[in-house]
């Protein structure tokens, strides 16, 4: 039987996360994802999905997916180890690789899960990790799963960088290895890929990408922050979740002994299910799309110049950039909560962010931009922002 003082204690937790305003929510989307959705029987403008290129719901994705599904079958029922590897999985793996101009990559269930078990079988307690303060939580976790020497350098601060990297150097670390988001998500910044380049170069240090908000749109044919940057980087990271189609899986993409010892050791890998074959079918039409998509990309980011512009333009405050992440910064929860809800009575879509995904003090409401929209759609939003933020106290 559970112990009811257990169960007391987890009531009350949860009633402290609700006091502070800080209870997430969930909203049930009765339709496809996409620019255009349907809750509760109303229609509504999204703009937070991570559905950058709009694939979620193409029709070349959902056919690919019904033809893997009709030759290859529903499930694979193993790890890719025993019996959990068709034709598609090695041939999604090179298409990945081959993309990003990498020797190989290999597929996991997830970006988190490739995170995670990243770092353990290819460094151990002889070397150092040297992570940004802003890294993804499934790098965190995954550094923690590692024997690793840790050092942390403050977000893009390229000085602190150099400092740590000596630190790790004078330690007498065998390996270093610098570990960065391509683009930091709650701020939509870019990492300084140029500048780790080259102090990557200077201390002789690895460096591994996280480019899950990057890959499919940014750089030349959506090649990511490493070609956006014009730098070579040693391993990349990221995910099928997100402008690849959206649906899951995460890989990790690197030199041919990378693979090849992540296929032997990686954890998340070695004890957890292949990707079905519709993911997988799918996920090859997705990059044929995304390497032919110079105008989904072009829609995209005149999409974010509008909507940049039209927000500060109504006095908002945003965090500067290019990547079509916008935040809006709010300050305190419960106001980028009573925000949300005032878009959401308005027909328009978005998700307040609040501790522990950003700092205490720095709530926003974290603003995407899609290449479906229409710029009628995002004049509608930013009618419905400048009247939500008056009737809240944002503006
Ligand atoms: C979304 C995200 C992940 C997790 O990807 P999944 O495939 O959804 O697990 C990892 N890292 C970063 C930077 C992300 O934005």
């Amino acid at each position: 039987m559970t112990d009811s003082r257990f169960l007391t204690h987890l009531s009350a937790t949860l009633a402290e996360i609700d006091a502070a305003g800080l209870m997430k929510r969930e909203r049930q989307i009765a339709t496809a994802q996409g620019a255009h959705v349907q809750i509760a029987g109303r229609a509504m403008l999204n703009l937070c999905a991570n559905n950058y290129l709009g694939l979620a719901d193409d029709p070349r994705l959902i056919a690919a997916a019904g033809a893997a599904m009709e030759s290859h079958g529903f499930g694979m029922a193993s790890v890719r180890f025993i019996c959990g590897t068709q034709d598609l999985h090695r041939q999604l793996e090179q298409r990945i690789a081959a993309f990003l101009g990498m020797e190989d990559s290999i597929l996991f269930a997830a970006c988190f899960d490739a995170n995670g078990g990243l770092f353990e079988p290819l460094l151990g307690e002889e070397d150092a990790i040297v992570s940004d303060s802003l890294n993804h939580a499934s790098i965190i976790d995954g550094i923690r799963l590692c024997k690793a020497r840790r050092y942390r350098f403050q977000n893009g601060d390229m000085s602190d960088l150099e400092t740590q990297v000596k630190a790790a150097r004078d330690g007498g670390a065998r390996f270093v290895m610098i570990a960065t988001d391509g683009v930091f998500s709650m701020d939509g910044y870019l990492a300084d890929l140029r500048e780790i380049r080259c102090i990557a170069d200077a201390y002789d240090c690895l460096t591994m990408v996280d480019d899950c908000h990057a890959t499919g749109f940014m750089g030349p044919k959506g090649r990511g922050t490493p070609a956006h940057a014009g730098v070579r980087v040693d391993i990349l990271t990221g995910t099928l979740g997100k402008a690849l189609g959206g649906a899951l899986g995460g890989y990790i993409a690197g030199p041919q002994p990378v693979i090849d010892l992540l296929r032997q050791r990686a954890r998340p890998y070695l004890f957890s299910n292949a990707l079905p074959p519709a993911v997988v079918g799918a996920a090859l039409v997705a990059l044929d799309i995304v390497e032919t998509a110079d105008g989904l990309r072009a829609d995209l980011f005149r999409n974010a110049a509008h909507w940049r512009a039209g927000l500060a333009a109504a006095g908002f405050s945003l965090l500067p950039g290019e990547h079509p992440i916008v935040p809006v910064m709010i300050g305190d929860a419960p106001k980028a909560q009573a925000f949300a809800r005032a878009l959401d009575a308005r027909g328009v879509m978005v998700s307040a962010f609040f501790h522990p995904v950003v700092p205490h003090g720095r709530a926003r409401i974290r603003t995407q931009m899609n290449a479906k929209l229409s710029l009628q759609d995002l004049d509608f939003a930013l009618e419905a922002f400048a009247a939500a933020g008056r009737e809240t106290g944002v503006l």
